[in-house]
């Protein structure tokens, strides 16, 4: 296993972290599902012995008994590993709720201080209202100092201008966990930014939440044909310098082994190989027919026509090879799910032009959706 500096923290973390998302779970015959602990604990301890020394957790993994079992799992190693775990912002509405949360936490864990507490899934506004609103990161310090937090941390989703914005704004801030991957490459510049100014940088979904994981023509397309998909794409994130600890959600003990490996090489991609992975991710997509950035300046479209959404899953499809994916994703756009309405498509739209006047690519946006929906539905 190598090891790299955590920014500013003082410690070396595993390159390889294990996100305890996915623990194996049973459903009981009144429906309530359980980890199975023995299971669980047999793939955390793996991965120790692998020479994982980070275990994230959250409120909310695996029906909310993920803090549990992982709690329970590093019992007996607990001062040679480093513990993970958020705080839920929806759920605090005072400063006085931010350690009710951390107490909820620490009681299922089993132990008396979290090394690295996050305030969970934050963007600018919940940093504006909440963390500075409420003098959460005050409350954080404090906690701190009492020894009940050993390190203050927060996981990202919004813009990497919201995220240089926090940064600078969150004195106190110590590491930061978000999503980078060979298809998102979003916070790329923001990862230098952030462990240039000392902060430790997890990554989560270093294989695009699975959607690297199957094997693909990527791979051959990016002239890496001797590796598989899914190893490319954690080489690639652990490729950047600036990147402390890829988090991996493992299911069974292969994938354990397997990402261990990847994580014990003491130079998983060179530097020019990483450029050459990331220009030719670019090239792919530049030189094809239909360059969609997915800037959204096209959005909204009067009848609710996900443009940049559509012509993602046409990109995956027809630079990257991944079919399976590509179908899969217009698939649940337009039949939509718990999360999302049925999505509209060219089928709805009525020629405002709205969306072509704004696209900075001067995509003939009508005529490709045109094009690429039949496609998309024959996948
Ligand atoms: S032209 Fe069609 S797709 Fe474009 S904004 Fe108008 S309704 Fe939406
Ligand atoms: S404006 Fe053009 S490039 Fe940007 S998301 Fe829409 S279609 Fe893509």
């Amino acid at each position: 296993m190598q090891y790299r500096k955590f920014g500013n923290t003082g410690f070396d973390i595993s390159a390889l972290g294990f996100g305890c998302m996915r623990l194996p779970e049973y459903q009981d015959a009144e429906g309530n599902w359980h980890v199975d602990q023995e299971k669980a604990t047999d793939m955390l301890m793996k991965a120790y012995e692998s020479g994982v020394n980070y275990f994230d957790t959250a409120p909310y993994y695996c029906h909310a008994n993920s803090e549990i079992a992982v709690g329970k799992a590093l019992a007996p190693i607990r001062d040679k590993v480093k513990i993970s775990t958020k705080c839920p912002l929806g759920e605090v509405k005072t400063k006085e709720g931010y350690e009710e949360m951390l107490d909820k936490s620490l009681a299922k864990l089993g132990t008396d201080y979290v090394d690295y507490y996050h305030f969970w899934g934050i963007g600018k506004e919940e940093f504006d209202e909440k963390i500075v609103g409420l003098g959460l990161l005050e409350e954080a310090k404090r906690l701190k100092a009492a020894g009940k937090i050993r390190h203050i941390s927060f996981s990202f989703h919004d813009t990497p201008d919201a995220l240089k914005y926090i940064i600078d704004n969150g004195e106190g801030l110590e590491s930061v966990l978000l999503q980078y991957n060979l298809l998102d490459r979003a916070n790329e510049d923001m990862i230098v930014y952030a462990a240039e100014k000392g902060l430790g940088v997890v990554v989560m979904g270093p294989v695009g939440g699975g959607r690297l994981a199957a094997p693909t023509e990527l791979a051959q397309k990016l002239g890496n044909g001797n590796l598989n998909t899914y190893e490319l794409a954690l080489r690639f994130v652990l490729g950047n310098p600036g990147v402390s600890c890829a988090l991996s959600g493992m299911q069974t003990a292969d994938m354990v082994e397997k990402n261990a490996a990847v994580a014990s090489l003491e130079v998983p991609m060179t530097e020019a190989q990483w450029r050459e992975a990331g220009e030719s991710m670019e090239n792919l997509k530049k030189f094809s027919e239909l360059y969609c950035t997915g800037c959204a300046y096209c959005q909204p479209c009067p009848k609710g026509i996900e443009i940049p959404k559509i012509f993602e899953a046409y990109t995956y499809y027809n630079v990257y090879g991944l079919k399976e994916l590509a179908g899969k994703n217009y698939q649940n756009y337009v039949k939509g799910n718990e999360e999302h309405k049925p999505g509209a498509t060219s089928a709805d739209c009525i020629n405002c032009g709205y969306c072509e006047r704004k696209c900075p690519q001067h995509l003939k946006i009508r005529d490709l959706l045109k094009k690429v929906e039949p496609v998309l539905q024959s996948l």
